[in-house]
């Protein structure tokens, strides 16, 4: 069957697109490679209750690895057979973003998003003892929800520090209810013992099958270690915000830009349009911002791509939250003072292996300017994940993060893996 609007992900940006364009009178396919709707926000144990899935063709478990233009829209790919389609509305949401410190292979290190994920998608607290780090207001939430599940928290580590949003008085007062969460949090984690500490994060893990503690830095404010101490641990959950997920659009040629948290996302305009025709966007692979931010921009663009068109109100509440979002990336900054943690052995890219000094290497003796030609020379992010989690630190490393050095790490042919075997089904289906 060909649908008007395929949605490619059913987190809060995908269901809010389908419910929207199918209330338009739009048929409607919505797929997402898990087995059941929500993405990342709504993530629940198998039998729980989730959200409610608009009433539209949906099609869990549907990896997709390729979305083509073709003569009449586009087909999208999957691990499960192929969607043809007039319009797509791409919700792929973002992931982790990490920076490499020594000893952060070891198990017992987790982002802060796969602790949560663990624990939400399976009741799987990841240690004992767990330290939070990182940056940004998501390391409230894990912290929350793993002592609500048991674990002890000897503390979480905020590199920087909440009080900038005091420079942003505006998009604070706009955004109530965000307050309410943040205090929400901290309520809880003040009811646990657990103390939030600014101007701190982890820089060195130690172990030796897996981890035992932890170096924990107070920091300058360009992110220089200024005094260190211990902590012993048997996990660490650490994170420094998100990486928007942009197979797709680049696969599609969609434009890009750098956002002020410095990643690389997909470009919208006030439809949420992308630069392509008949490809719109919503939620984090267009800049990251949380899950009402998804939920605004999936209505828009499902409106929008059904023919239809928002309300001022959605409009207004669009605006509110991304001055949110904005004021959130300027308060909470990766500081460039991180590469100073690293050792030339610390590893960078851990599928290949490739330690700081032979990127290093790439850029002061072997001529690399540019992310890409890091890659090619030394091997960072040519390994299984094709630098999902090597891509920035490798961008930071090689000089000035710029949209064309990322988008030359984050262009990746094949969005999700699939076997040989599913793509000799496909071929014999559509010869
Ligand atoms: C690991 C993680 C945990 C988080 N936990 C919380 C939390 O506890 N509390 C909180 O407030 N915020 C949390 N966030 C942030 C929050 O989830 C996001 O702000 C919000 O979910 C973004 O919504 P979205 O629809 O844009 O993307 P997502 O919710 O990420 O949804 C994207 C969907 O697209 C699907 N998808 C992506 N690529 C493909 C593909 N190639 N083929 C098929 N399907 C694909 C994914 O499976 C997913 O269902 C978390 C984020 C992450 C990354």
């Amino acid at each position: 069957m060909r649908a008007d609007i395929a949605v490619l992900g059913a987190g809060p940006a995908g269901l809010a697109a389908a419910a929207a364009a199918h209330r338009a009178g739009a048929r409607v396919t919505l797929v997402d490679s898990a087995p059941r709707a929500g993405g990342q926000y709504w993530r629940h144990r198998p039998g729980g209750t989730g959200p409610r899935t608009p009433p539209v063709d949906f099609r869990p478990g549907h990896a997709i690895w390729h979305v083509e233009r073709t003569a009449d829209g586009f087909t999208t790919h999957t691990n499960a057979g192929e969607i043809r389609s007039a319009t797509v509305i791409v919700a792929t949401g973002a992931y982790d973003r990490q920076l490499p410190f020594p000893g952060w292979t070891l198990p017992g290190v987790y982002t802060a998003g796969g602790a949560q994920a663990l624990l939400k998608g399976h009741g799987v607290v990841v240690g004992d003892r767990v330290v939070v780090a990182g940056t940004g207001p998501f390391l409230l939430p894990v912290a929350t929800a793993l002592a609500a599940a048991g674990a002890r928290v000897p503390g979480v580590f905020e590199a920087g520090s909440p009080l900038g949003f005091a420079r942003h008085p505006a998009a604070v007062l706009r955004n109530p209810a965000k307050l309410a969460e943040g205090a929400g949090y901290v309520r809880t984690l003040r009811r646990h013992r657990i103390r939030v500490h600014t101007g701190q994060t982890v820089v060195a893990a130690h172990g030796g099958d897996r981890l035992e503690a932890v170096t924990v830095a107070k920091l300058d404010a360009a992110w220089r270690v200024v005094a260190e101490r211990d902590i012993e641990c048997d996990a660490l959950a650490v994170g420094y915000g998100f990486t928007p997920q942009l197979e797709i659009p680049l696969q599609l040629g969609c434009d890009t830009h750098l956002d002020a948290d410095g990643s690389l996302v997909a470009t919208a305009d006030d439809e949420q349009r992308a630069s392509v025709a008949g490809v719109y966007l919503a939620g984090e692979v267009c800049g990251v911002g949380g899950a009402q931010l998804s939920l605004v921009e999936g209505e828009i663009a499902g409106r929008h791509a059904a023919g239809g068109a928002p309300g001022g109100k959605l409009l207004r509440r669009r605006a509110a939250l991304r001055r949110f979002a904005a004021a959130m990336h300027r308060t909470y900054p990766v500081r460039p003072g991180w590469q100073t943690w690293l050792d030339d052995d610390t590893v960078v890219c851990r599928c290949e292996e490739v330690p700081v000094g032979e990127v290093r290497r790439a850029v002061s003796e072997l001529g690399a300017s540019e992310p890409r030609a890091v890659k090619l020379l030394v091997r960072p992010g040519m390994g299984l994940c094709q630098g999902r989690v090597c891509g920035y630190a490798t961008a930071c490393l090689t000089g000035p993060l710029t949209a064309a050095g990322l988008r030359g790490l984050a262009a990746r042919p094949i969005a999700q893996p699939i076997t040989l075997a599913a793509l000799a089904e496909q071929q014999l289906e559509e010869p």
